[in-house]
């Protein structure tokens, strides 16, 4: 907690507590090896239980970035998410969810929860009042994401955490979207940050992981889970993750700041029929976005006027290129309908106002100019 007192750079470019005067700057995996010589034999010291020295340093880098005690890394998102879930839930427990989530928790949820005789509700929308209308007596947890994927919607951290704690439950956020340079929820109240790491702390579209962050006492009873489970890091991931954290400032930043330049610009184009982006004033949250992040993000959505082919427009981009991935330094686009969210069906799409043409956008820190013109000559090649 000490480093909070740190501004943001500091905490992603310096190890913390980690750093010693032989190791400045990234750690090697050299000196993660686990043949490292211990004066005893310390049994908590094994790759899978996170708890190789580098993975510590790792942990308490993310802990700091979102203002909380303590934090896990995982192999990946989904890791993250299953382990935080089923760490707080039991055959007979019930949770909330938010409608609008990511593609692969909703699959998660759907396809697996009955085995472990988990009952769970999706909210009828984001806001507030939709997760307090779907508590029952044995409702546990409460889990949101916002901004959420692939619409921006924005749910009320707040708001969220005070209904939980009337209720007595804990609270789960995904802000992968946000990252933790642009919103931490723990300081609005929510319990347990979870981070697919494979976004913007990776930020290169180069690696697979997963984060967890809360109190103390809530990440022993996930690190119980985590070894179970053993959706541990690669050391060499570790390695990589720990070396991107040190830009994530100053890349989400910039993120930042072409995303909203892009968003105005795409608004304002006649052959657009609808933007998703929180920094717009537009946008029905943008206040709300406004009290609780830092930055917008660089994430955001589009859709084309019904006469143009989104996937005729996506192809004769140059410059953006399609990518199941998102939050690298260069710009992707991609059709929700046909990755993160093909497995919904088309109704429980179209109920979550998740439109077939609708084009995802994650923007990177390419000039923005040169991503303006990529728009205009991919606009005007598919032109009737
Ligand atoms: N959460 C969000 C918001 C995501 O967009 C993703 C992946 O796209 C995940 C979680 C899952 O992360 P991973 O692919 O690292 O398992």
């Amino acid at each position: 907690m000490n480093s909070n007192k740190k501004g943001l750079n500091t905490i992603c470019t310096h190890v913390g507590e980690l750093e010693d005067k032989q190791h400045r700057g990234a750690i090697s995996p050299l000196y993660m090896s686990t043949s490292y010589a211990y004066e005893d034999v310390d049994v908590k010291r094994y790759p899978r239980y996170f708890n190789t020295p580098n993975q510590e340093g790792l942990c308490k880098k993310v802990a700091a970035l979102e203002h909380a005690e303590s934090a896990l890394i995982f192999g990946s998102g989904m890791a993250a998410v299953s382990t935080a879930l089923l760490a707080f839930l039991n055959a007979g427990d019930h949770v909330v969810l938010q409608q609008t989530l990511y593609g692969g928790t909703y699959n998660l949820i759907n396809e697996e929860f009955t085995k472990f005789g988990i009952e769970y509700s999706f909210t009828d929308g984001w806001q507030a009042d939709a997760f307090e209308a779907q508590i029952k007596e044995n409702t546990k947890v409460i889990y949101i994401e916002t901004p959420s994927n692939p619409l921006l919607t924005i749910t009320d951290l707040e708001a969220i955490a005070k209904i939980a704690k009337k209720h007595g439950l804990v609270t789960m956020i995904d802000n992968t979207f946000a990252s933790p340079v642009n919103q931490n929820p723990i300081d609005f109240g929510i319990d347990i940050v979870i981070h697919s790491a494979t976004k913007y702390m990776g930020g290169h579209s180069d690696i697979c992981a997963g984060a967890v962050a809360s109190t103390t006492e809530y990440m022993d009873r996930i690190f119980q889970l985590a070894k179970n489970f053993g959706g541990s890091l690669s050391d060499y991931t570790v390695w990589l993750l720990e070396r991107s954290i040190k830009t994530m400032g100053i890349r989400v930043r910039a993120q930042n700041e072409n995303a909203l330049a892009m968003a105005h610009f795409l608004d304002g184009l006649i052959q657009i029929e609808k933007v998703y982006y929180p920094g717009l004033p537009s946008h029905p949250e943008h206040e709300l976005a406004k009290k609780q992040m830092k930055g917008f993000g660089g994430m955001l959505s589009f859709e084309l006027n019904s006469d143009l082919d989104a996937s005729l427009f996506q192809k004769a981009l140059s410059l953006i290129k399609p990518s199941m991935s998102l939050a690298g330094v260069e710009s992707t686009v991609i059709s929700p309908t046909k990755t993160s969210h093909a497995l919904m069906s088309a109704e429980v799409r179209a109920e979550q106002g998740i439109a077939d043409g609708l084009i995802r956008f994650s923007v990177g820190i390419e000039e923005v100019e040169d991503l303006k013109q990529d728009i205009l000559q991919a606009l005007e090649s598919i032109k009737q």
